[in-house]
């Protein structure tokens, strides 16, 4: 989201710094994560739980919660309860070589309205991080080596007649399920799994290719092979 989408204190701002429009691009306004219905029309607030090393930065009803940087009555909680994952399936041009090929993707944000940021304690800066999940899972940030050539140990693709499972496996299975097309899912079958990719920069749901390029060409997700298995 803008930053103008969103309320957020002072508080948060001077913690965050030049980081905050990274936090709050991580963040897309879905359901509240207090009360779980839907965030409307009106700017949600930001709270942002700091339990020192790690944060726990999430939108809520400006009703329900205020915005703030809380650190002091810090209430643990399932902070996925209310969360919202969504996908989205395509063929994408990837570079492979020096070819460009057509490859199936699976795009999932695995959380619209909460991110978990880490504190950088040399430079004092807090930066958005990915579910320690999927890294159990083998998934990397773009730029290092990624190969359909080489499956994630930790992930794998199923297909149906219309839609595409992926499962992540960690301490427990998650699964994501969602409709494919017929042209995404011939060439998945063809090429025996999808590429995997992860990401809270993007809203699966509306993004363009320009915005998918950007947020790979600065490491915002992760990605990986997932093999059919
Ligand atoms: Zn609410």
């Amino acid at each position: 989201m803008a930053l103008t989408e969103v309320l957020i204190d002072q508080a948060t701002r001077d913690n965050l710094g030049e980081q905050l429009a990274e936090v709050a691009g991580s963040l897309w306004a879905h359901h509240c994560q207090t009360c779980g219905k839907p965030l409307g029309d009106v700017p949600p607030a930001l709270l942002v739980n700091d339990i020192g090393r790690f944060a726990f930065a999430a939108l809520h009803h400006p009703t329900c919660k205020q915005a703030r940087w809380n650190n002091r009555d810090v209430i643990w909680f399932n902070w996925h309860a209310f969360s919202t994952w969504t996908a989205f399936t395509s063929v994408m041009p990837f570079r492979y070589g020096d070819k460009i090929e057509q490859w199936p993707m699976f795009l999932l944000n695995p959380s619209l309205e909460a991110i978990a940021l880490k504190r950088d304690d040399e430079r004092r800066t807090w930066h958005p991080r990915f579910d320690t999940r999927f890294f159990t899972a083998g998934m990397a940030p773009p730029g290092g080596r990624f190969s359909r050539h080489i499956p994630l140990p930790g992930v794998k693709a199923v297909l149906s007649h219309d839609s595409i499972t992926v499962r992540v496996q960690a301490d427990f299975v998650d699964e994501y399920q969602i409709e494919a097309h017929l042209d995404v899912l011939e060439r998945a079958d063809d090429l025996q799994g999808v590429y995997f990719v992860v990401t809270h920069a993007l809203n699966p749901a509306r993004f363009t290719v320009e915005e998918f390029l950007a947020m790979m060409k600065a490491g915002r997700m992760l990605i990986g092979w997932a093999s059919i298995g």
